[in-house]
């Protein structure tokens, strides 16, 4: 039987990488300066020159981004945050561990991304902040509701742990996921598109004050050693992290590019085989700049579709297979099944194809050829 095809190959990645990536490690181990550091330093502000206008502030991880930036907005007990019910479990569960309660909105049926002409209809007096994720790596559109939301007093935090280097432009202006609303939260979980050799991640603002108490907030909230001003956490990202992250961020473009080049010749094969009236591919928005973290299509007999590929040698994912609003640990918000129609039905139809930039033509052929074998094609 042909080799088996991974959703995604980091062994195939570090082979490009591996001297230039021994070579900053070993800086790390030489320098033996381990939590922070000039490392940490230096990532963030590569950062702040790739995503343009923000300060960057690493963290542990992305779901500690997003729980830091929650705090950094002072969002606790009894107040509301506006969220999707289609995205990994951190994008809810930052909100309830800080007390908070998730008010979720449905989901657009082609970009998979929270339908922001209904997020202005869940805004109430509680409401604090809008959370949205860049699912799979497209950026949500906001613009239509950033103002309105900025008027009412809603601070807008991006979850874009699936979206480093995404982009939309607007009227000829370049926006990068993570820098539009007042806080942007980036993962670099390893299967993240930018992904470290371990957990970490990242935090970034415009607003100077905010990037301030951040600063603080991941290292026990103190100002200067041992004084602390408030309580926060110990989330800090770690200097061997961040020297492997710096030889990626090198990488990122050309990577990226790569993901784009694959989802182009999916496309293509599909229509090739005429599948496009069985397998629904990712739909771009206009002005966006898709980097596909994820390739997800949408498909009839779903799973027995994932088993027919399965015994092909080929690995296809489920994100996600139930909505957060259905989980057993937010039962107590009150949530039932039929509240976020799309969003239930996107789990039972979605499936997430291999895509990573080293994937090969030959390899896409063989996954194509096996989607069409499943539907008699
Ligand atoms: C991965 C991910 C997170 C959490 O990131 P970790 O680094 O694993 O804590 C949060 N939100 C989304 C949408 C993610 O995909």
């Amino acid at each position: 039987m042909a080799a088996k095809i991974p959703t995604l190959d980091l062994v195939r990645n570090y082979a490009r990488v591996k001297d230039e990536m021994l070579e900053a490690i070993h800086g790390v181990l030489e320098s033996q300066h381990f939590i922070l550091g000039p490392d940490v330093a230096l990532f963030e502000k590569e950062c702040e020159n790739y995503l343009g206008g923000v300060s960057a502030i690493g963290c542990a991880s992305g779901t500690d981004a997003l729980i830091l930036a929650l705090m950094a907005l002072d969002i606790g007990e009894g107040d509301e945050v506006i969220t999707t019910p289609y995205s990994f479990f951190a994008t809810a569960s930052c909100i309830t561990r800080l007390g908070a309660t998730p008010v979720f909105v449905d989901v657009d049926p082609a970009t998979f991304n929270i339908d922001t002409g209904k997020v202005l209809e869940a805004v109430t007096s509680k409401t604090k902040a809008f959370l949205p994720v860049h699912i799979f790596g497209q950026m949500a559109p906001l613009e239509g509701c950033l103002d309105a939301l900025d008027q009412r007093g809603v601070a807008v935090v991006e979850d874009a742990a699936q979206a480093f280097g995404a982009w939309r432009s607007l009227d000829g202006k370049i926006l990068r996921a993570g820098t539009v609303g007042s806080i942007g939260c980036y993962s670099f979980f390893p299967t993240k598109n930018l992904g470290g050799y371990g957990d970490g991640g990242m935090i970034v603002s415009k607003d100077d004050r905010i990037a301030e108490r951040l600063r603080k907030l991941r290292v026990h909230g103190a100002g200067a050693t041992y004084f602390h001003d408030e309580v926060g956490l110990n989330s800090r990202l770690d200097s061997l992290q961040a020297a492997v992250l710096r030889v990626k961020l090198r990488h990122l473009e050309e990577w990226n590019e790569e993901r784009r080049t694959v989802a182009g010749r999916y496309y293509a094969l599909f229509a090739e085989k005429g599948l496009l009236d069985r397998v629904s591919p990712p739909v771009e928005l206009d002005g966006n700049h898709h980097i596909f973290h994820q390739y997800v299509v949408r498909v009839p007999q779903r799973d027995d579709l994932q088993k027919f590929l399965d015994a092909e040698g080929i690995v296809s994912r489920v994100y996600y297979p139930l909505s957060l609003h259905l989980q057993k640990c937010f039962s107590f918000l009150g949530y039932k099944k039929g509240d976020f129609p799309v969003s239930e039905r996107l789990s039972e139809e979605t499936l997430a194809l291999p895509v990573f930039p080293e994937l090969s033509m030959e390899e896409q052929r063989r996954i194509v050829e096996a989607i069409g074998k499943f539907y008699g094609k």
